[in-house]
């Protein structure tokens, strides 16, 4: 059955290089391109429903902050995530907050900080979306987001539904939607609980873990942890420990400030680069201390 035409949808691109919408600064063309702007997503719903009735493959980016994508790029449609709303639904009395899944996850922080509510210094200085951390449990400094999720709107071909973390199933950098291999939903929006607390108070603590990271994280392009940690030890000891710190294949380099983080050093950079050092680094950790890095990062697209 061949494909309908799309629908009429102001902006949808073709053919478009992905690499400016990924923290890597890598990855080839997507077929279709969207990039979504407004939060009441009627648009990419009209898309997802195209593109599901057509079988097409569909891909939603965030902020990017975790993936990496081939450098022949992503078939089918790709929906860029940039729309944000953030706001107290119960104009402040409680604690509640409710985000569009496009938001920043720093500036969802920061919106919080200003109010006095607290549970999100975590995320000050991590990049990405409130859907991508919905999907990944993203988490830092002892604390995720799981701890104040109290419930993620999601879109379904069967329609709209809200999802309690139990449904989700969290757990380390896990939830039962970044499992679900169909990939036939959409994060529309999540509502978060929040404690009060003395806004200065909250930005001390904000103020601690950005210095944190300033101190032992390398700047520029890269994903931030490439493997989850094994149990009761750290992905960054090992690779380390294994004398991997510095290495490169082409423009990507084990960063010589945090093992487990891996740089782009150049505009040239290939994806392929990149990932050919993510299986060089597993493989020698393998052979020095026996354990399979499992990746945190997600790879899109085909890969040789
Ligand atoms: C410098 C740096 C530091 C980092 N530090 C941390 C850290 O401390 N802790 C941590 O947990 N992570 C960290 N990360 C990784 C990253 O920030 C998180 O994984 C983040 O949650 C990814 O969000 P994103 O919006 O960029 O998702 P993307 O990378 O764009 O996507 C991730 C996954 O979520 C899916 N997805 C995204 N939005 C939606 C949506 N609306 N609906 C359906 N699916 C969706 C995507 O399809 C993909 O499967 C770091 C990354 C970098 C570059």
């Amino acid at each position: 059955m061949a494909l309908a035409a799309p629908p009429p949808v102001a902006g949808l691109l073709c053919d478009e290089p992905l690499a400016r919408f990924t923290a890597a600064r890598l990855g080839g063309p997507a077929d279709y391109l969207y990039i979504a702007k407004d939060p009441a997503y009627a648009d990419v719903k009209a898309l997802l429903d195209w593109a599901w009735r057509g079988q097409m493959p569909v891909t939603v980016i965030g902020g990017g902050a975790n993936i990496l994508v081939s450098d022949a790029g992503i078939r089918g449609l790709t929906i860029i995530n940039r729309a944000t709303t953030i706001e107290q639904p119960d104009g402040g009395e409680s604690g509640r907050i409710l985000a569009s899944s496009g938001a920043s996850l720093i500036r969802l922080t920061r919106f919080c900080q200003e109010r006095g509510l607290a549970g999100m210094e975590w995320a000050i200085a991590v990049p990405g979306t409130v859907g991508g951390a919905v999907v990944n449990n993203a988490g830092a400094h002892g604390s995720d987001i799981a701890a104040s999720l109290r419930r993620a709107r999601i879109y379904e071909a069967a329609g709209e539904r809200w999802l309690r973390p139990d449904d989700l199933a969290y757990a380390y950098r896990y939830s039962r939607l970044k499992q679900r291999t169909d990939r036939r939903f959409f994060v529309l929006s999540a509502e978060f609980e929040l404690q009060r607390d003395e806004p200065a108070s909250i930005q001390k603590r904000m103020n601690y873990n950005n210095e944190y990271r300033r101190l032992t994280q390398p700047p520029g392009a890269s994903l931030g942890s490439i493997f989850m940690n094994p149990p009761g030890d750290y992905a960054g000891r090992l690779i380390e420990e294994a004398g991997l710190k510095g290495l490169s294949v082409g423009a990507a380099q084990v960063s010589p400030i945090h093992a487990n983080f891996f740089v782009n050093l150049g505009d040239d950079a290939r994806a392929s680069d990149y990932f050919r050092l993510i299986r060089l680094v597993r493989s020698a950790v393998e052979k020095a201390f026996g354990i399979t890095l499992q990746l945190e990062i997600q790879t899109l697209g085909e890969w040789e």
